[in-house]
């Protein structure tokens, strides 16, 4: 039912808190650089409009003749065998801090070749060094960028074209899951967002992540198990390492 009297409230609480901390969710009455709340930078956005829509590249148009046409074999990824994944994909990976989620993207990566990473969180660091080595991983065709915006994302995609997009933590970065999901169709590739979990197993940040993706994979102590897919049943899994 319609309930004039909570909408109006919605309505006045916009209008006097039009901004938001992406990473903590909290509402400003002003568009501040440090989140007051979670004291991080850059994740305050308008509620209304966002900066990132002056960004985002758009996608352009097809007819049906080459709509048609457009690639839609599925594919296995070779360091998973059990993990299938089709030309466009958004997916969602997600789980707790320290289950090796980060692993887990780097070895789809190396199976995907080219491949371009986002360390958001941790950024390109001895960590990552060390995680590279234990992992083998040395392929001059896996880059790594640490962009201080969004529009260095969408250049350091431009200027690479990598079959495999990795955005690791998502949750520090203002795209949204519906941005993610827009570059993801506009390729033949796929595109991986890493999102962390809170304590009580939700995920950081925006909520319809899960609903949009389409391969969400849960990692979880060293395994993965695919929780959703358009390419695969669901039961899939294994061991990270
Ligand atoms: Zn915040």
């Amino acid at each position: 039912m319609y309930d004039f009297n909570s909408s109006c409230a919605a309505a006045l609480t916009d209008r006097a808190y039009p901004f938001e901390c992406a990473g903590c969710g909290t509402r400003s009455s002003r568009l501040t650089e440090w989140c007051l709340n979670c004291a991080r930078s850059g994740l305050i956005c308008a509620r209304t409009w966002r900066p990132v829509d002056k960004i985002l590249p758009p996608t352009p148009g097809l007819n049906a003749k080459s709509l048609a046409a457009m690639d839609q074999k599925i594919f296995r990824v070779g360091n998973y065998p059990d993990l299938f994944l089709g030309p466009g994909a958004c997916v969602l990976g997600h789980g707790p801090p320290g289950a090796m989620k980060s692993t887990w993207a780097l070895r789809v990566c190396e199976s995907l070749r080219p491949a371009l990473y986002f360390p958001l969180e941790e950024g390109i660091s001895p960590v990552l060094a060390g995680r590279l080595r234990r992992l083998e991983i040395r392929s001059e065709d896996i880059v790594f960028e640490m962009p201080r915006t969004l529009a260095g994302v969408f250049a350091a995609v431009e200027a690479h074209s990598p079959f495999c997009i990795v955005l690791d933590s998502i949750q520090c970065s203002t795209l949204s899951p519906e941005d993610v999901l827009s570059l993801a169709r506009s390729r033949q590739g796929v595109v991986l967002a890493i999102c962390q979990e809170r304590k009580d197993g939700g995920l950081k940040g925006n909520n319809s992540w899960p609903h949009l993706a389409d391969c969400v994979v849960k990692i979880d102590e060293g395994k993965w198990s695919v929780e959703k897919s358009r390419y695969q049943a669901c039961n899939a899994g294994g061991s990270v390492l």
